[in-house]
């Protein structure tokens, strides 16, 4: 028996392991390649398996870097069922559909600037001169319905009647409506057949709702072998969520392999505790100037702690309660499946909440935002609120315009949350935030949103801690402290440097550690 790694090896997105067990081929998740758009575009397209050979999937939760690429899968011959927990499930309803939307989204805007290009350079060959700004803004015109939408329609037609191909989205919306068809949701604990003499078990990873680590279990000739899988591995003590699992059924405590994740296998996390305290001071302070705080944040985990911090801070009435608005669809849908899914919270959500009969994601002061024209209104607001709006790094949707109405004014706050990536308009903020504290009376940087430029007055604020991943303490703890006997490790999910020291760590400790590249076999 053996596992192939293929994607998520020497990196951190495209989370995709093949288990071989003689009998049956399991895919550990499917996720996408996200990054620089050419490269992750080329290796979301080229699928590396025969899907005809997949007897069934596991996933270990609804992130799109392990998920992502299910459509993809189900497209065609594949005819097994993809196994995961009940929440995921429910996330993956709306996270695949809004997959299928941003890829259509993206190939559209692909299909509008090369045939751009193509019209301004018939327009220089026809009149013989450098193509004007007014004749820039003529052919944008005919290919925009306004300065934010395409005009699709217009754009395939003159693409087909000028022989230029069409560049097709890695999938659409409905093809991620069919692949839902595949998916089954079980409970935590309970195992589930997927090939001959094997079944898999989900145990808590409390890295987001429905994370999970799988077990696999395989009897053959007259002995049991286990691979525990670890997905993404979640933080203890966060709010809302269970901690990851330390203590396993005493069956399942022998694993021949053990596949982790390393994402901060050589960094450490502001404390979990540091989280609420510090949002308080955010919020008094924009208060007292008058202002609004303004949060980009992921629709899937961060939203809906956010929400939760700000009903205890609310509830406690330890700061002004100012109305809070969440506007971003998906986020609100999402926020929907963490309401049916009591079951994976923690004691502390229980008692604070639950038991009281109040949901955690609901008070009277949260509204959440579906209508654009409600969003427009919103942008506009002159009084005092709280916004949390998508996407987390800034790159697209509701909060670009929020930011353009806002970001202008010093009563504002720009709150970050989260991790943002190089070259996105999150991380301008954060570097351009941090010089302005560094010197007060610089004059203010400018920022591009929508193709307009606009001065940065508004106090930017971070709060780290938030991470739904484990740091290198929380990740070791896993396999140290838990009551798993361990044979061998296998380290993923991780830029290499972060991935060698947490092996490192794990073989001064004397574990058998390998960190597999990209297409490696590693028998078990
Ligand atoms: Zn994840």
């Amino acid at each position: 028996m053996d596992v192939t790694f293929y994607g998520a090896a020497g990196e951190v997105t495209g989370s995709m392991h093949l288990l071989n067990t003689g009998a049956d081929r399991i895919l550990l998740d499917c996720g996408m390649y996200q990054g620089r758009r050419k490269e992750s575009t080329d290796k979301n397209r080229n699928f590396p398996l025969d899907r005809k050979d997949i007897t069934n999937m596991v996933l270990s939760h609804a992130h799109i870097d392990h998920s992502g690429r299910i459509p993809v899968l189900t497209g065609k011959d594949f005819s097994g069922r993809i196994v995961t927990t009940r929440p995921t499930a429910g996330a993956l309803q709306y996270m695949l559909m809004d997959s299928g939307h941003i890829q259509e989204s993206d190939a559209q805007y692909l299909n509008y600037k090369s045939l751009r290009s193509f019209l301004y350079q018939q327009e220089q060959n026809n009149t013989k001169k450098q193509i004007t700004e007014r004749g820039k803004s003529d052919i944008k015109k005919l290919l925009k319905k306004n300065a934010y939408d395409l005009n699709n329609e217009s754009i395939n037609n003159l693409q087909k009647k000028n022989g230029l191909d069409i560049i097709k989205p890695l999938y659409t919306m409905e093809e991620a409506r069919q692949s839902l068809g595949f998916i089954d949701g079980y409970p935590y604990k309970y195992p589930v057949t997927i090939g001959k003499d094997t079944t898999v078990k989900f145990y808590v990873a409390g890295h987001i709702l429905g994370s999970a680590f799988s077990l696999v279990t395989i009897k053959k000739d007259g002995r049991t072998y286990r691979v525990l899988y670890t997905g993404d591995v979640g933080r203890f003590g966060k709010p809302i969520l269970q901690d990851p699992t330390l203590v396993f059924d005493e069956e399942d405590r022998d694993i021949d392999l053990f596949i982790t994740e390393s994402t901060y296998g050589d960094r450490e996390h502001d404390p979990v505790a540091d989280l609420g305290p510090s949002l308080k001071r955010v919020l008094i302070e924009t208060f007292d100037r008058g202002g609004s705080v303004i949060i980009p944040s992921f629709a899937f985990g961060r939203t809906q702690e956010l929400i939760y911090m700000i009903h205890e801070l609310y509830d406690k009435q330890e700061v002004p309660r100012m109305p809070v608005f969440v506007d971003s669809p998906l986020a609100s849908n999402l926020t929907q499946v963490f309401g049916e899914h009591l079951e994976s919270y923690d004691m502390d959500t229980h008692e604070a909440f639950l038991k009281k009969g109040i949901n955690p994601f609901y008070f009277n002061k949260i509204r959440f935002v579906q209508t654009v024209e409600e969003s427009m209104r919103l942008n506009q607001d002159e009084s005092s609120h709280v916004v949390i709006s998508a996407s987390g790094m800034c790159e697209a949707g509701r909060i670009l315009h929020h930011l353009r109405y806002k970001v202008h004014n010093p009563k504002n706050t720009i709150l970050l949350v989260g991790y943002m990536a190089e070259n996105t308009l999150g991380r301008r903020i954060e570097e351009f935030g941090e010089a302005m504290a560094q010197n007060e009376k610089q004059d203010p940087p400018e920022l591009k949103i929508l193709g307009k430029t606009y001065p940065l007055r508004a106090k930017v604020e971070k709060i780290g801690g938030f991470s739904a991943h484990g740091d290198k303490h929380e990740l070791e703890s896993i396999i140290t402290k838990s009551n798993l006997r361990i044979k061998k490790i296998a380290v993923v999910h991780g830029e290499a440097s972060q991935s060698a020291a947490f092996a490192q760590t794990l073989r001064s400790r004397g574990h058998d550690v390998v960190v597999p590249k990209s297409g490696d076999v590693l028998p078990f």
